[in-house]
């Protein structure tokens, strides 16, 4: 079993420029990875960047045999506003290539377009002498130098490189169609006309831009996902100070500042409501569409916009450190990583070129040999050469990636483990951690039950073991002691028993509070307190022991209400023939009992987390692929053990980083949405992938076998970009099905 969890430094993080296909980004790969210290590559073409794990003494290193390789590449700054000027400038950047890219674009079309008007006709059926060689010559000239510019740029820059790309293809392909017909004129004058080939270059040139442009469009849009994310945070704020509020850029802020923030505006910094009260839109960070009221000690996050009440904040993190901020990395570092599928394709694309000019020349000199002639024997290897473009295999995983893991982020679904989203797909069981996952995670003490009349005295005790407890119990049973009043005794260092209880020193003698199996454990006589236990139990209340010396002294009885949502999440699971479950460390017969109100298939408890861990692994072990649902923090055994972890987190305090899948609000029924997200993105995936082939399959064949023209192979091969990358954009109007 994997765990998901990086164990080493921060990764190096390269923005590159000047990749044109699946090709170039494993070229890149392949130099980083040769480099002495790097421990692992991964580029991705969509948002064109690296992600390199080495030393970060190796940056500057990294950045040389990139460039030395014949690509662009800057080291991505860390520091927020460095990071944002960035963005910005390769915003403006890649605005300006586009434009550019546009013009040329244009330009070809309109010298190309005379052709097709003449083919049209042709087609038609009527035959016309519409140009003379030589204004075809002045056609397809300016079309071969403006537009073709750039693939020579970069075919030499790749041959250079010692590699071959798909500029490579498109150079050698149009280069020879137009080469042949200039030859042609030369040496036949007006007789050349009818077996010239100006329009297939030119039309390919054309198309090929084009195919481009789009791809382009495509990649901003992607990125602009990200972008929007990192702007949320407004860069200002407005301190209150000695003199009054003063209106202040975010980085000035200090830890513990008080900001102001207004009616309707938009939260710069995460902290804690300290004057005022509101209701916050939070939709940005956590997908929840509904305002949430929020009261003083409440947490803000940055990046959620007020509502009708102004609000005074307290300064707990600022720029980097906001949850924003944590979001928009871990949602860029899942994007740069890869999918294994990728890995295959991208092995597929580092040696497609060279076959496929291997096929090509193969082509040339079969017709040679037919005895077909010159002419039939190059526009045959000409169209093999243009059609074989591997672009839109390059395009297709990463698209149908960034796309989908942008739409889950905008639901509230964190995916931040590409494998996870692999797995999702196949997923068959969940297994649901009860308490904070189906209950609210909210106990209360709703009765003490002690063998003397000391109930107060025992909870007081209880509360000063728990002290140092983040439990949710241990919350519950302070929070009682202290509405009841009186001081708690002094205890020692704590000491927690993960899924069983706490223990400490009070006065000298040994406390423990915990279940059933702790008081096993410690040898303490519980007989007493059995049928006490066993009452509370059936009422679906979580039982708590408190023992001095070995000896028991009662129990505390909690309740912890169901979710109002969890019913029908396990009903939506349910439906798509997924097998739920509950595994908790609680007691046999309230587990049953939330169970049966849910509906849910099978329960497991009590469990310590290794037991949920051991439990996850028997479930594989049987050929099932589960998916856990914990809240993180002590189900962590079990989230690393399924094929899928997913964690829930509160939307203000997440623990992001232990599980593949995080839940930013606590909302059972985001499980199956995020389990459809990745099913759809997977589909896309398989769907893109096929496609591409498809194009390449049947292309190649039909280009070899002389059925092609070199126009309608320039016109394929850009449809099948196309095709790929509106497929794959299709996702980003993912929303997640609300069930009745
Ligand atoms: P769950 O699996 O429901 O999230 P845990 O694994 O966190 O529950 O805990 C399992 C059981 O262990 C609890 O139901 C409780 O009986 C006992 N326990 C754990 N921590 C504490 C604590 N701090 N105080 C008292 N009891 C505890
Ligand atoms: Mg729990």
């Amino acid at each position: 079993m994997t765990v998901a969890m990086k164990t080493s430094a921060e990764p190096i993080v390269l923005d590159l420029t000047g990749m044109t296909c699946a090709a170039c980004a494993a070229r890149i790969e392949k130099v980083l990875k040769r480099v002495p210290g790097v421990e692992s590559a991964t580029v991705n073409l969509a948002l064109e960047s690296a992600e390199v794990a080495a030393p970060g003494a190796l940056s500057d290193r990294l950045v040389a045999v990139v460039e030395g390789a014949g690509y662009g590449a800057r080291l991505r700054s860390r520091d927020p506003k460095a990071r944002r000027r960035e963005v910005e400038a390769r915003e403006a950047e890649r605005r300006h290539d586009l434009m550019q890219a546009l013009a040329v674009f244009l330009i070809s079309a309109v010298l190309t377009a005379p052709f097709f008007v003449v083919m049209g006709v042709m087609v038609t059926g009527r035959h016309v002498h519409a140009f003379t060689p030589v204004v075809q010559l002045m056609l397809a000239t300016p079309v071969q130098i403006i537009a073709g510019w750039r693939f020579y740029v970069g075919a030499f820059k790749s041959l250079l490189g010692g590699s071959a790309n798909m500029d490579v293809l498109v150079a050698l392909g149009t280069s020879a169609a137009y080469g042949f017909s200039l030859y042609q004129m030369i040496v036949l004058g007006e007789a050349a006309d009818g077996h010239l080939y100006f329009e297939g270059a030119a039309t390919i040139l054309t198309l090929v831009m084009l195919g481009k442009l789009l791809e382009a469009r495509a990649r901003r849009s992607a990125a602009a996902a990200i972008t929007k994310l990192m702007d949320l945070a407004p860069p200002v704020a407005t301190r209150i100070g000695p003199a009054g509020p003063v209106e202040v850029v975010v980085e000035d802020l200090r830890l513990g500042d008080r900001v102001l923030v207004r009616p309707g505006e938009r939260v710069a910094v995460d902290g804690v409501l300290r004057q005022g009260a509101s209701e916050l839109d939070e939709s940005l960070v956590t997908g929840e569409s509904r305002p949430v009221a929020k009261a003083i000690g409440d947490a803000v996050v940055a990046g959620t916009i007020n509502g009708s009440g102004a609000m005074e904040i307290e300064v707990r993190a600022v720029g980097e450190d906001t949850t924003l901020a944590r979001i928009g990395r871990l949602v860029e570092q899942a994007q740069i990583a890869k999918a294994p599928v990728q890995r295959l394709v991208d092995r597929i694309a580092g040696v497609f070129v060279p076959v496929v000019l291997a096929i090509a020349a193969l082509t040339f000199a079969g017709w040679m040999l037919m005895g077909a002639g010159l002419e039939a024997a190059l526009i045959a290897a000409v169209s093999v050469t243009v059609i074989a473009c591997p672009c839109a295999l390059g395009l297709a995983t990463p698209t149908a990636l960034v796309a989908g893991t942008g739409a889950a982020a905008r639901a509230g679904i964190l995916i931040r483990d590409i494998d996870a989203l692999e797995r999702a797909h196949g997923v068959d069981t969940v297994v649901f951690d009860k308490t904070g996952t189906l209950t609210e995670g909210h106990p209360i003490v709703t009765d003490v039950f002690t063998v003397g009349p000391g109930a107060r005295d025992m909870l007081r005790l209880a509360a000063a073991v728990q002290a140092t407890s983040e439990h949710p119990l241990a919350r519950a049973i302070i929070a009682a002691a202290k509405l009841d009043g009186g001081p708690f005794p002094a205890a020692g260092m704590a000491r927690a028993i993960p899924g069983r209880g706490v223990e400490a020193t009070v006065d000298g003698r040994a406390v423990a509070i915990g279940n059933e199996a702790l008081m096993q454990d410690l040898g303490v006589d519980l007989t007493f307190f059995t049928a006490e236990a066993d009452r509370r139990g059936a009422e679906g209340k979580t039982v708590v022991f408190v023992s001095k010396s070995g000896e028991a002294l009662g129990l505390i009885a909690l309740a912890d209400p169901v979710r109002p949502e969890a019913a029908e999440a396990v009903a939506i699971l349910h439906r798509r023939r997924i097998d739920v479950r509950m595994a908790t460390g609680d007691r046999a017969d309230v587990a049953g009992m939330i169970g049966r109100a849910l509906g849910l298939d099978r329960v497991a408890g009590p469990l310590r987390p290794e037991e949920k861990a051991g439990l996850i692994r028997s479930l594989s072990a049987d050929g099932r692929t589960v998916a856990m649902v914990g809240d993180g923090v002590n189900d962590a055994p079990a989230l690393a053990a399924a094929a899928v972890g997913i964690a829930m987190g509160s939307g203000t305090d997440v623990a992001m980083e232990t599980a593949g899948i995080t839940l930013m609000r606590p909302d059972p029924r985001l499980v199956a949405a995020s389990l459809d997200i990745a099913r759809a993105t997977w589909a896309k995936i398989r769907q893109n992938l096929v496609l591409a082939f498809i194009y390449n399959v049947v292309g190649i064949p039909l280009a070899a076998a002389g059925l092609m023209t070199p126009a309608l192979a320039g016109a394929a091969m850009a449809l099948s970009s196309v095709s790929v990358v509106s497929n794959a954009l299709a996702l980003t109007r993912w929303r997640p099905r609300r069930g009745t």
